[in-house]
């Protein structure tokens, strides 16, 4: 297939409703990430380059390292312009909803995304809830910023695809499959890659721009994790790394700063499942990561109220830091039991 993303009645559902020019707004989850920030980024050029008008809506500010992404200066974030933001959803015509499959990950966005009648929705996660009008759904898809070059391919708008936009849709691939290394990368991972390359965009500078933005405090941070706050279950192949907020407390700590310590976990050798604990004022957030076929959304989705992909996935508790612990760690045979090595 040449589109895998794009299946027929879909695309031509959606020309259908960008015939004309309209008011447009793209949202994406809370705490967008890569992929969150380059697909609708990446969208929104092109879309502005059509004739329409079209902005990305944030439920929240993205960390530093994505913040230099061509157009984020016209993003609204509802952190910093609640009205703003909250009226370009209220006000548009049609909304875009990339990287995330169900409303409640649009945090303080989600009821005036529920109020929208008219939505797209454009994701890679599993079990995609049925709130949009028209639903692109790819499980197999590495990034959601694969589906919108595809989709875009499929109706016909190649040559819109700009330098910027290329650049954000490179960023939103690099990003989501672990710079081309998770099992999720294809050939025609690649041949997107490509093409996005041959739109002139500058490979090695996106590269430095999201993984050579440390900060020192992030580092040492970083550091004192590795040293203090990881532990080895050797017996059930799991690595666990747990942050109070004391800990955290201790750094200079910004928004994005523990972003990819879970892999650290994943990358000792013999461990298959990565776990990274962080207490924050209201809850603990969870994220997990795993190898081949051990399955960690469906366990987060039934145990830690999250989800998720297979190999890559969040969630969160109102427990205490130590209670959600001890809870994970008698969870953790079963687990692991489920996929042997
Ligand atoms: P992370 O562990 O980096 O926060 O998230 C890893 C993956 O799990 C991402 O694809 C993200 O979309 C998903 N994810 C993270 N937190 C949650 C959550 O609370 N609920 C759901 N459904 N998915 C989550
Ligand atoms: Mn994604």
């Amino acid at each position: 297939m040449l589109f895998p993303s794009a299946p027929d009645r879909q695309v031509g559902e959606l020309k259908a409703l960008l015939d004309r020019p309209k008011r447009i707004a793209i949202v994406t989850h809370y705490n967008p990430d890569g992929d969150a920030m380059g697909s609708s980024l990446g969208l929104a050029h092109v879309l502005n380059g059509s004739g329409h008008h079209a902005r990305v809506v944030l439920p929240n500010t993205p960390p530093a390292f994505l913040r230099w992404m061509p157009g984020f200066n016209g993003t609204l974030a509802l952190d910093t312009n609640k009205e703003a933001t909250l009226s370009a959803i209220a006000e548009c015509e049609l909304l875009f909803c990339l990287d995330f499959n169900q409303t409640d990950r649009t945090g303080g966005l989600e009821a005036a995304v529920k109020a929208t009648s008219t939505k797209v929705l454009i994701d890679h996660h599993q079990d995609p809830g049925p709130f949009a009008t028209i639903t692109f759904s790819d499980t197999s898809a590495c990034a959601t910023s694969q589906m919108v070059f595809d989709i875009l391919s499929a109706m016909g708008y190649d040559d819109r695809i700009g330098r910027d936009a290329a650049t954000c849709l490179y960023t939103g691939i690099v990003t989501d499959s672990g710079s081309f290394r998770f099992s999720s990368t294809t050939p025609h991972t690649m041949s997107v890659a490509a093409a996005l390359m041959e739109r002139g965009i500058d490979v090695a500078g996106v590269h430095e721009a999201i993984s050579d933005d440390n900060r020192l405090e992030r580092l040492k941070l970083l550091g004192f994790t590795l040293s203090e706050r990881l532990a080895v279950i050797p017996e059930l192949d799991t690595a666990v790394i747990s942050l109070s907020m004391a800990d955290l407390a201790r750094f200079d700590l910004q928004p994005g700063d523990t972003e990819g310590f879970v892999n650290y976990g994943l990358s000792i050798r013999g461990i298959r499942l990565a776990a990274l604990f962080i207490e924050r004022p209201e809850l603990v957030k969870v994220s997990l990561r795993s190898k081949g076929e051990l399955a960690v959304d469906r366990f987060l989705r039934d145990h830690f109220n999250g989800g998720g992909h297979r190999n890559a996935a969040g969630g969160h508790s109102k427990e205490p830091l130590t209670v959600a612990l001890e809870r994970f760690r008698s969870l953790l045979p079963a687990l692991i039991a489920s996929h042997p090595a």
